[in-house]
């Protein structure tokens, strides 16, 4: 009988062990987890309406912050036209959004793209405002809106998809060109 009281003992005590050993393993990789997670995703920049009129000419701001229009074939998409190798970043904040490889010519008085450089930076929203739905392109960083994404019109680019962005949001760096963020420590300066 004493012997088999030890035996269970020993077995109570051993499964104790084991559980304190799963324990402490599974705390480790929670900490290798977090030492490896990838960073944060975009940081987001937010302002207030007072600085953003500031920062923004009235139409940026009509356009970026009260999801208003420019008018098809302004001086902006001529300009655009006329551009050659670049990027092209957000009027508002600067995030990378979409690069000269994709631009195209859809004759729509809009600057056109059939993709965007860095996905991460330009987020999609259903759009059901004036009685159609669309697909709202809003940059990811400041929630600034940009235009729309079309799809399936038939473009013979690579991807059947056009987005159809206002120039007036995009701030075009040429190739080699001094990209927006030399602007931001002085922007960080300043609060
Ligand atoms: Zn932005």
């Amino acid at each position: 009988m004493k012997k088999l009281v030890i035996v269970v003992l020993c077995a109570v005590g051993g499964l104790l062990i084991a559980t304190s050993i799963a324990q402490e393993n599974a705390k480790k990789e929670v900490m290798k987890t977090q030492e490896t997670a990838p960073a944060a995703p975009t940081a987001k920049v937010e302002k207030t309406d007072a600085e953003w009129k500031a920062i923004l000419t009235p139409e940026q701001y009509r356009v970026l912050r009260q999801a208003g229009t420019e008018p098809a074939h302004s001086a902006v998409y001529k300009q655009f036209k006329e551009q050659g190798g670049g990027t092209y970043f957000c009027a508002g904040c600067g995030a990378e959004l979409f690069s000269s490889k994709h631009k195209f010519d859809s004759h729509c008085g809009w600057p056109s793209f059939y993709d965007a450089t860095d996905n991460k930076n330009v987020i999609l929203k259903d759009d059901v405002s004036f009685g159609m739905i669309r697909t709202e392109v809003l940059c990811a960083k400041c929630n600034g809106h940009l235009g729309h994404l079309f799809k399936g019109e038939g473009f013979d680019t690579p991807k059947d998809q056009r987005y159809c962005i206002n120039g007036v949001t995009l701030l075009f760096v040429p190739e080699g060109g001094k990209t927006p963020e030399a602007k931001a420590p002085a922007e960080e300066g300043k609060q």
